[in-house]
């Protein structure tokens, strides 16, 4: 049975975006969407469960995805020996130091792969989090190929009374890239999971990296319609950044040439363009990325994360354009 009951406000039902060229942003910016719907911020703490991943565990592989270190995605205030009730009591009074007055927090499990495992087990630790008197949600990151019908069912039974955020990694909708980054599956399953999730009634944001080695541009700019044309709620797009440790990061410090890096304006262009191509009912929850300084390689910016939203508005102004201009031109 799903946890605790506060059925929410507004209820689940999707809101109409505001569409074209959606004022100054024009963007379809996920922030905005959250306000429309929620009434306010609704923020993240981070979690970790505990879990593992197929391509770490030996079921896939044991070196994991090329360009994955976990350490580069799990926030400096997360204790992982805590249990979660203290882990989220500690991230909440992080956040409100840093985001004072928030309305609202989901818990995220985002480390490795939070839908791997004994189901009896993913249950306990979800519900411990959504028994949390200050958890509206959950915010859950996966791979395609960790999502049984079983889970999805249990997540959608959830979402009837809980905010209910389901993350998958895509990384790219390239087989060749896939198998390049040691990645253990192909677009065929990420295109099977989002179907799948959409059966259940599931709001899925999909994660993808623009610039992971082997994608060409035509490349990036072909996922846009090619997830504009799927089931998916939101994008978090993330520029490729080496994380110490990773392999390839070791490839890039034996041979710069073999991982090509964006600097901030190349990968500004390439945000527009994509944007352009992607379906406007798309959200789009994430521009970038930012790995802790001591854990990045590579790329050194200038530019702040911060500033990747409004230098992609200004892009889209100074072209007379917004998301979705040739959304139809790339025959969705
Ligand atoms: S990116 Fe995800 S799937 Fe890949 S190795 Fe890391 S935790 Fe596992």
């Amino acid at each position: 049975m799903p946890g605790p009951s506060r059925r929410l406000p507004g209820g689940m039902g999707g809101q109409p975006y505001p569409g074209p060229p959606f004022g100054e942003r024009r963007y379809n910016a996920w922030n905005d969407y959250v306000k429309r719907r929620y009434g306010g911020r609704v923020q993240k703490v981070s979690v970790a469960a505990g879990f593992t991943c197929p391509n770490r565990d030996g079921s896939l592989g044991r070196g994991g995805c090329t360009f994955c270190n976990n350490a580069g995605f799990t926030p400096g205030y997360l204790d992982r020996r805590d249990g979660i009730a203290e882990q989220i009591d500690t991230g909440l009074r992080f956040l409100d130091r840093r985001y004072p007055g928030t309305g609202r927090f989901i818990a995220y499990f985002q480390s490795y792969t939070n839908t791997y495992g004994d189901f009896a087990r993913l249950r306990e630790s979800y519900e411990a989090a959504l028994a949390h008197p200050r958890i509206d949600g959950l915010a859950i990151g996966t791979r395609p190929d960790c999502l049984p019908d079983e889970v999805l069912a249990y997540l959608a039974e959830l979402s009837h009374e809980h905010i209910i955020e389901l993350e998958i990694g895509i990384e790219s909708c390239d087989d060749a890239v896939l198998r390049r980054v040691n990645r253990g599956h192909d677009f065929a399953c990420s295109v099977d999971a989002l179907e799948r999730a959409a059966v259940h009634g599931l709001e899925v944001t999909a994660h993808l990296i623009l610039g992971l080695p082997g994608e060409t541009r035509a490349g990036m700019l072909e996922a846009a319609t090619r997830l504009s044309a799927l089931p998916v709620k939101a994008l978090k797009l993330h520029q490729l950044q080496l994380v110490r440790g990773t392999e390839m990061a070791r490839d890039w410090q034996r041979d710069p040439g073999s991982v090509p890096l964006f600097d901030e304006e190349a990968y500004i262009v390439l945000l527009a363009d994509f944007v352009e191509r992607l379906s406007p009912r798309m959200l789009l929850q994430r521009l970038g990325s930012e790995v802790p300084p001591a854990l990045k390689l590579a790329p050194h910016w200038n530019m702040r994360l911060s500033e990747l939203a409004p230098r992609l508005s200004a892009e889209l102004a100074r072209r007379g354009s917004w998301q979705g201009r040739h959304w139809q031109d790339c025959g969705a």
